[in-house]
């Protein structure tokens, strides 16, 4: 029990301290340089139209932005914000009362869009093409269906899987924007703005290790500055600034390695290397291999691994390259 209320207390301190450090307009956000400029100017000419926003798609791995995007697109427009999930809108009513509860020029937000049930993207396909909502009265034989105005909202959709977006759906988005991970040089900026907005006394070279090891996303980068805040805190004293030497003791003893990869990473390349030869192996024999989940893998660890150069995805399955096994420290079979 005290587990969980743990866990349950320590996963709404990070989404406070989520909240603290989201940039809030496109000038603060870092990074994404071509997707901001983007926005900017659709944002800016449907403001001079007088009109909504068309909807938008931002697909990429968790942590990269979506969200501070989304809420920055409301912002930016002057408009009110309303957050919901693709898990959360559970049947096609409660995606009806939340449309019919929309106001003229609102943004409406939905997370994980990929996984909407069938019933109820039909409910948004009218709603997104014509702003009107279908709704089905009574039941049986005496049910009749009635079309309804809705006011003009603007849907931004987000989707670490854009692969599994049905393409009726995909075809009703207007733009579509994906995120990249981060070089290391905005991470580090993101780094020393959060140390700003947390009020710590960081030094360059501390920013640049945390920037160097958070996997090309902020949202590791904020919260490994927050761990060696914890670390500096206890070691050093509070009055303590963060330098390089309790920065690389945080990290090694938080399990991140010198690339940056955690526990999670290093056993999925462990086991392609070592158990499966390399591969090429199937998603759910790694998967039963590494006693993860395999949307896990497919959202999170592959992503990353691959844009890194040390997996690549075959139509025979995945396969290690030289760098993972370098990596490992075991010799590759080609040399
Ligand atoms: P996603 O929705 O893609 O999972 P979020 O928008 O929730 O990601 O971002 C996670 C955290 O990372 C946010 O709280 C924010 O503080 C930080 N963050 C993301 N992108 C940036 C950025 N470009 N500049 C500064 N901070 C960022």
């Amino acid at each position: 029990m005290e587990r969980g209320e743990l866990s349950l207390s320590r996963q709404s301190e990070e989404r406070v301290a989520e909240e603290s450090l989201r940039p809030k307009t496109l000038d603060e956000m870092i990074g994404q340089e071509r997707l901001r400029e983007n926005l900017h100017v659709f944002v800016r000419a449907a403001r001079e139209r007088g009109e909504p926003l068309d909807h938008v798609l931002f697909h990429g791995p968790p942590g990269l932005g979506k969200t501070s995007l989304a809420r920055i697109v409301a912002a930016e427009l002057g408009a009110q914000f309303r957050a919901t999930s693709g898990p959360a809108i559970e049947r096609p009513g409660d995606l009806a009362a939340l449309l019919s509860n929309l106001e003229a020029g609102d943004v409406l937000f939905i997370d994980e869009i990929h996984r909407l049930s069938p019933s109820v993207e039909e409910i948004l396909y009218p709603a997104m093409e014509d702003f009107q909502l279908d709704l089905l009265i009574g039941e049986g034989p005496t049910a009749r269906s009635i079309r309804l105005d809705l006011p003009r909202f603007t849907l931004v959709g987000a989707t670490t899987r854009a692969g599994l977006l049905t393409s009726p759906l995909r075809d009703r988005f207007g733009w579509s924007a994906r995120l990249e991970y981060y070089p290391v040089e905005e991470l580090e900026r993101i780094v020393i703005r959060s140390g700003r907005l947390l009020g710590l006394a960081i030094d360059g070279k501390a920013a640049f290790e945390i920037a160097r090891r958070a996997r090309g996303t902020p949202r590791i980068a904020n919260r490994l500055l927050r761990r060696v805040r914890d670390f500096a805190a206890v070691r050093d004293g509070a009055t303590g600034g963060i330098g390089l030497d309790v920065a690389r003791f945080a990290l090694g003893r938080l399990d991140v390695d010198d690339a940056g990869f955690d526990g999670l990473d290093r056993s999925f390349l462990h086991c392609l290397v070592v158990k499966f030869g390399g591969g090429p192996v199937g998603l759910e024999t790694l998967a039963a291999a590494v006693g993860e989940d395999k949307g896990t893998l497919e959202d999170v660890v592959e992503p990353y691994l691959i844009h890194c150069g040390f997996l690549s995805r075959t139509p025979r399955g995945r396969v290690a390259t030289p760098h993972a096994y370098a990596h490992l420290g075991v010799p590759s079979p080609g040399v």
